[in-house]
């Protein structure tokens, strides 16, 4: 669907636009035929404004005048930073949504995306969680400050749908992986960790050591997967209720798993040890992607095995410039 609107142009603003999720949108967008005749896109980073100051938000909304954003800019990292971090992520995640959202509302921006984190669900609930279930009890204690910021968006979305009937909604991804991500193995997400850990241990002969038990099971989604939907949400969703972007049920796995396949793409041969003494996080967070399915039944995903490959090659050739 166009996202023109008589002879105004379109202008998608999309924050956090030189992240990883960022990037495989702007490849959709610009390899994939994702552009569509009359739209600008502009990818934002931290270096065009810090999304936390309300002034600079500001600025580079009265600078580029968009009509539509995708809002990804958030801090972000994985659940070891959460641990030692909740305070800022709860404080920083609280301002770039408010500062975001009501420039946004403010400049008479058509539409908002954002995106919220399959972790925000509730620790204690039942199985498999749906859209349904954001606010139905609290989150686990790893993350809870990241979490509550989150759930925030769906509150405010919700409100500036009563008072001013804006179309602004949300999207959950699970845990995502693909080119661009951060590698940097205190901070980053299991994947990319594992993917750099597992990098350093072939080049130096040593163990790769897995925190936790290797047991945890995560539903892992291929970044350009998830800019394709996103895309999608963009030009042909209307609801304001959250959708979630992910594999299904059926292809969850065990961290343990994850790890040998990231041992066959990178035809590592080495020893893996667990080092049990490092938290396991949430043992599961399995949800549903059923009503994603009765929107997009056609849409298929990279099969896991086939998306780690080509992640680990993109880690390989650009290990010089990649977020390490
Ligand atoms: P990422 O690679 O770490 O990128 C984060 C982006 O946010 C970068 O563009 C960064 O800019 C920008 N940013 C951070 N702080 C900012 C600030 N104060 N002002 C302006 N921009 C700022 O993260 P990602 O994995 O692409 O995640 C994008 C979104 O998806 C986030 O909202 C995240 O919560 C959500 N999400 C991610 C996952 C996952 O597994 N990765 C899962 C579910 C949801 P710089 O490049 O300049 O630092
Ligand atoms: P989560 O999926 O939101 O919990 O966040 P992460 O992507 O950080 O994954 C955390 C899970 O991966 C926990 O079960 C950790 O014990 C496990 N894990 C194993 N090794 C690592 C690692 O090197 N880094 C991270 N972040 N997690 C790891």
């Amino acid at each position: 669907m166009s996202l023109q609107n008589g002879s105004m142009p379109t202008r998608v603003l999309v924050t956090g636009g030189s992240g990883m999720i960022g990037k495989a949108i702007e490849h959709v967008v610009s390899e994939e035929g994702g552009k569509l005749e009359g739209e600008e896109w502009v990818f934002l980073s931290s270096k065009d404004a810090n999304l936390v100051s309300p002034e600079e938000t500001r600025a580079v909304f009265e600078k580029h005048r968009p009509t539509h954003v995708i809002h990804l800019a958030a801090k972000v990292g994985g659940l070891f930073l959460h641990m030692q971090e909740n305070l800022q992520f709860l404080r920083d995640n609280l301002r770039i949504n408010d500062n975001v959202l009501h420039t946004a509302h403010e400049m008479g921006v058509r539409k908002v995306v954002s995106c919220l984190s399959s972790c925000i669900f509730p620790d204690k609930t039942t199985y498999p969680i749906d859209e349904t279930m954001v606010h139905n009890g609290p989150p686990h204690d790893s993350n809870f400050g990241y979490s509550y910021a989150k759930r925030t968006i769906d509150v405010q979305n919700r409100a500036y749908s009563q008072q001013y009937g804006h179309c602004y909604t949300s999207v959950v991804p699970t845990n995502v992986f693909g080119p661009h991500d951060n590698f940097n193995i205190e901070k980053a997400h299991v994947m990319s960790a594992l993917i750099h850990k597992t990098y350093k241990a072939k080049e130096e002969g040593t163990p790769v050591t897995v925190c936790g038990t290797g047991n945890p099971r995560r539903l892992f989604t291929y970044s350009l997967d998830l800019g394709r939907l996103i895309l999608w949400v963009l030009r042909e969703y209307v609801e304001l209720e959250p959708i979630i972007l992910s594999v299904g049920e059926e292809d969850e796995v065990s961290l343990r798993d994850v790890q040998d396949m990231i041992s066959e793409a990178m035809d590592f041969k080495g020893e893996i040890l667990f080092d049990t003494s490092k938290s396991d996080g949430q043992l599961k967070k399995t949800i549903t992607n059923a009503k994603l399915k009765r929107y997009r039944p056609d849409f298929t995903f990279t099969p896991l095995k086939e998306a780690i490959k080509m992640t680990c090659d993109w880690f390989v050739e650009n290990y010089d410039t990649a977020r390490t």
